[in-house]
């Protein structure tokens, strides 16, 4: 047994250090991946439920290709950015790319349109990342209703009073909110009184069970309910299938995001497929 034992112990002890192995690695690459270009934020199609899957607005999502480490998800490169704080500049970034796209598509639409950029702690945390957007809003000439920034239930945790001052102003600039992954992590219900949000996000994993999981179907029918008793739009993601989008219809889900509409894509492309 102590044998045994022992092997488990260091296989384990391989595991980490081949973990930490890639992990140095990553993060040696993508400490000058932004000043080589080799960041892109791509957008993925945001389509209204109600409204025959018009087209409503996009999320902008971070993409990263290396020459060296091929196509890296942001699930993988986003929390080692986060950690060596990183995320500011690669946040700031992404602000640029998807307020200047968004401009662009507003101008040339007659139809309203949101872009939805997510927002990390780190730099909602920042001194003057109230002051930032604005500054931005004004540079680019975007509308600010325009603009909703993504947000996840950890920056509430962190500093209740910094956060429902911040988001104070950020409506008060006309910015809308919307809580990302709900129905993840604690998904506390005061939060949804506590703070005004304007939309909440029903997380992918509830989405994508929908036809196998009476239990997903209920939550996902009661957390829509409960959002619209509190006058908060609904956003499905990871919608994949018919099923899944005729129940969200069903169950009158205000927007909804996923591959049955599109995939992330980059600006050209989503200008070209969406403005005409
Ligand atoms: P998220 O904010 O929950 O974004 C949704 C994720 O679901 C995206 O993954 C999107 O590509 C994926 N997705 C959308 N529809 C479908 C679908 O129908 N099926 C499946 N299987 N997946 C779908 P992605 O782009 O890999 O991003 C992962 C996470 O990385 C995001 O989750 C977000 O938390 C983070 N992230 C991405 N871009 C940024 C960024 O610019 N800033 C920050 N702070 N985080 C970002
Ligand atoms: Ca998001
Ligand atoms: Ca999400
Ligand atoms: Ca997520």
């Amino acid at each position: 047994i102590a044998k045994k034992e022992g092997a488990v112990v260091s296989f384990f002890g391989q595991e980490t250090q081949k973990a930490a192995h890639e992990r140095l690695l990553l993060e040696s690459h993508l400490l000058d991946a932004l000043h080589q270009g080799e960041l892109a934020v791509y957008f993925q199609p945001l389509v209204s439920v109600r409204d025959k899957k018009r087209l409503v607005g996009a999320e902008a999502l971070l993409r990263w290709h290396s020459p060296e480490l091929g196509n890296v998800g942001p699930d993988r490169f986003i929390p080692l950015a986060e950690s060596n704080g990183q995320i500011i500049e690669i946040g700031n970034f992404v602000l640029h790319e998807a307020m200047k796209h968004a401009a662009h598509w507003c101008k040339r639409s007659n139809n309203p349109f949101k872009i939805a950029i997510n927002i990390s702690p780190l730099q909602f945390r920042e001194r003057q990342f109230v002051e930032h957007i604005e500054d931005l809003l004004d540079l680019y000439e975007l509308p600010p209703g325009t603009l909703e920034l993504e947000i996840t239930e950890g920056i509430l945790l962190q500093d209740e009073h910094h956060a429902r001052a911040s988001l104070a102003r950020l409506r008060h600039l006309g910015v809308q909110i919307s809580l990302d992954d709900f129905g993840t992590g604690y998904s506390s219900l005061s939060y949804l009184q506590k703070y005004a949000f304007d939309t909440l996000k029903i997380d992918r994993s509830f989405i994508s069970n929908l036809e196998f999981n009476e239990q997903n179907r209920e939550l996902t029918r009661a957390i829509i309910a409960m959002a619209h008793k509190l006058k908060l739009n609904v956003v499905a993601e990871g919608v994949e299938n018919a099923f899944q989008e005729a129940f969200i219809q069903a169950e009158e889900c205000d927007f909804a995001q996923g591959y049955l509409y599109g995939k992330a894509i980059p600006a050209e492309k989503f200008a070209e497929k969406f403005t005409h």
